[in-house]
This record gives structure tokens, sequence and C-alpha cells, in this order.
């Protein structure tokens, strides 16, 4: 079963300015809308949106995501109007959802699992006990390969499947998290230029000091003379 999603009324692309035709973004809403947003990248693509951008633009088969299973392929295909295929095994197989738990006696507060959490259902500080908001995760289990203590185990998860409000409740927790990392990296950006920037103020002032002081020095040789 593949999560039922309202579609969104506005579309993430057009709100970011991507040049896109409408009828190509209205697309990509009703295909993202099938993906069970679990987020986990299995597919090959960095969430649910860019695979459903890949599959409108006929640069991505509709096979790819383990997650939505078998049914996910069949609602693809006939929106897509593309023949149903079996599921890539290069991607993953079709299993139960999982969820995932911290040991919170054995973190080290590093943050990593935060720093990987596409849907940010992970709060702690660090060097504090990190926890895993369980009705936020989506079992997409990234988190635990970057811990360095193993300390993140999974469960089976209370629901086996996404539902239509956790799948919308993920959508938006993944979009806020790529416009702040987004953000993020634009403001570090801009510190850089503005720090090189400055770095090559000051080269020409210093530059333009020493040519005054070599002219003066000139003069002063020449007067003497
Ligand atoms: S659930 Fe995972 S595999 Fe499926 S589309 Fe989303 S990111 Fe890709
Ligand atoms: S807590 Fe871990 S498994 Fe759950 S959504 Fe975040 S990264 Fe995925
Ligand atoms: S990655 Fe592991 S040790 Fe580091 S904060 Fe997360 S749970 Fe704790």
């Amino acid at each position: 079963m593949i999560a039922a999603a309202t579609l969104a009324t506005s579309s993430p692309d057009r709100e970011m300015g991507i040049n896109r035709s409408s009828s190509d973004a209205l697309q990509i809403d009703r295909v993202d809308a099938l993906l069970p947003q679990t987020q986990c990248g299995q597919c090959g693509y960095a969430g649910c949106r860019p695979y459903a951008e890949a599959m409108v633009r006929e640069q991505a088969a509709i096979n790819r995501c383990p997650p939505g299973g078998a049914s996910g392929i069949h609602a693809l295909g006939k929106l897509l109007g593309r023949e149903e295929i079996g599921l890539d095994p290069a991607c993953g197989r079709e299993r139960p959802r999982v969820q995932v738990r911290i040991v919170e006696a054995d973190c080290v507060g590093c943050t990593k699992c935060i720093q990987a959490c596409p849907v940010d259902a992970i709060v702690g500080a660090p060097k504090r006990m990190h926890s895993v908001v369980a009705e936020l995760c989506t079992g997409c289990e990234l988190c635990i390969e970057p811990c360095p203590v193993d300390c993140i185990e999974t469960l089976p998860a209370t629901r086996p499947r996404m539902l239509t409000d956790e799948s919308s409740q993920s959508r938006t927790r993944y979009r806020a998290r790529q416009a702040r990392l987004q953000r993020i990296d634009l403001q570090t950006r801009s510190q850089r230029d503005q720090a090189l920037s400055n770095q090559s103020q000051e080269g020409s002032t210093r530059a333009a000091v020493l040519a005054a002081i070599a002219r003066g020095r000139a003069r002063r040789e020449q007067k003497k003379r």
C-alpha cells in the first residue's frame, strides 16, 4: 500500500524559483505524492522529491523505491504511463518498516546522527545524550552507520507503512531541512567570499603602501645626488 498523500497546493520548485514548466511541476507533485516519503535515498537520489523529479524527466526508472514496493511501482506506472516492472534489487528489497532507538547510556553526544537524519527526528546537543522522536522517525536508517559507538538500534515500526499524515509530515520536515541547509550553505559561501574580498583588499592596500614607500625612498635618493 502506498501513502496517498494529498497534493501540495504550491510547488516548492516554484517557491524556490526553479525555472520549470508548471505542468512539469504539477506532475512532480503528483509523483512525489505517490512516494512513501521515507527519505531513505535507496532509490539513488537524495530523497523522494529528487527521485520524483528524475522520473518525470524520464531520467529514472519507476522501480527504484523499496519502501514503496510493488504497489508503489504499480501506482507510478499507472500515473506515468509506463510498464510495471519488478523492484530493482540493486536498490534493496521490500521489507517491513522499522524505526530506530538510541541506547542513551552509550551515546557520546557526537551529533553525527542528527546531521544524517533527513527529517530532523533526533534531538540532542553536542556532548549531550540524544534521543529519537519516535513519531517523526521514518525508519530510513540513515543515522545508524555514522554513529561511532553503534548505539542506534532498529525495532519493528509501530505501523508497517507510512500513513498519509506521516508522509505529509515527513515531506514538510524534509523540505524545511533542505531549505535550512541551503540557507546555511549560502551564508557560508557569502562569508567565505567576504573573507576573500577582505583579504584581497588588504593585499591591495599593502601593495599601495609599499609602492608609496618605494617612491618616497627613490625621491630621497635622488635629492641626495
Ligand atoms: S522512500 Fe526512499 S527509495 Fe523511496 S523514493 Fe523516497 S528516498 Fe527514494
Ligand atoms: S531517526 Fe534515524 S531512522 Fe529515524 S528518520 Fe532519522 S535518520 Fe531515519
Ligand atoms: S551518532 Fe551515536 S553517539 Fe553520536 S550523538 Fe548520535 S547516537 Fe549519540
